[in-house]
């Protein structure tokens, strides 16, 4: 296995901005090289990388639309095999289920929840060769219970919980560990439709009352890639919210 002076080698997809920035964030901080998956935005990324480079750290941003075999694979064949793969990549819509359209349907399904079996598939004979790996996923809240006007993204993130729980059982005698985390309400610019008053009654509705920061995710992202017993895992960080 290739390694350099740091822990291992990661992917997080959708690390341009967010909770996938700060995931990548932490795991450049400790000592982890880090390829940081964006689609459309760089700018935050470059700037981060030039900063960690200057304390003998490594990020290497890297572009591919997840939703896309093509893009997926080429991405993977440049990077040619990673130790922990973070499935973080994604998009919400918030639309009444009868204003809701095939198009609708199949982007939230493919960016969400096809990326992640594509992402999967492509590192996972390499994790096999080694007999270890680490597959993080980011579900939702709203994969666990259901979020109203949302249906297509609940779906999608409820897909990721069954994903994990059943490829988590087939890796699990392979060496690779499984797991996922079901944030709650986070302070990232997928909330930015959400008016003051929204966010009040959101943080109203959390028992600890308030949102969470993308940075109490990386914090669970990081104990799930180095804990060494934990597989198949649904984590739910969210203030107490729904549960
Ligand atoms: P965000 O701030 O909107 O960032 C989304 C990230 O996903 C961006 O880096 C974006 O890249 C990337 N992305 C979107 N489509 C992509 C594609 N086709 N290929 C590659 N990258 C793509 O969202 P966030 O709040 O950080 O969300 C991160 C994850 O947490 C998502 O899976 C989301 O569903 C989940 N989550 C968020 C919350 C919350 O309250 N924020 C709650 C529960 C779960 P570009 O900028 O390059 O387009």
């Amino acid at each position: 296995m290739e390694k350099g002076p740091y822990k291992a080698k990661v992917l997080v997809t959708g690390a341009s901005r967010g909770i996938g920035f700060a995931i990548a964030k932490m795991f450049v901080q400790n000592n982890y090289m880090v390829y940081a998956n964006y689609n459309k935005n760089y700018e935050e990324l470059n700037l981060l990388a030039n900063d960690v480079k200057n304390q003998g750290h490594t990020i290497v941003p890297i572009q591919a639309d997840v939703s896309k075999k093509s893009d997926v694979e080429a991405m993977m064949s440049e990077i040619g095999g990673v130790d922990i793969l973070i499935n973080n990549a994604g998009v919400s819509q918030f639309k009444q289920f009868i204003d809701m359209t095939e198009e609708d349907w199949d982007e939230m399904l493919s960016t969400n929840l096809k990326s992640v079996y594509l992402c999967t598939h492509c590192v996972i004979n390499y994790m096999l060769s080694n007999k270890s790996g680490k597959i993080i996923n980011i579900s939702s809240i709203w994969g666990v219970t259901g979020g109203a006007c949302e249906v297509h993204y609940s779906a999608a993130k409820a897909g990721i919980i069954g994903f994990t729980k059943a490829l988590a059982k087939e890796m699990a005698p392979s060496g690779i560990q499984i797991n996922c985390i079901a944030p709650g309400a986070i302070d990232t610019d997928m909330n930015k439709e959400l008016t003051k008053e929204d966010k009040k009654l959101l943080m109203a509705e959390t028992p600890m009352g308030k949102m969470g920061d993308p940075e109490d995710i990386a914090k669970a992202v990081l104990f799930l890639a180095e804990d060494k017993f934990s597989t198949g895992v649904v984590m739910n960080i969210n203030g107490g919210l729904y549960i």
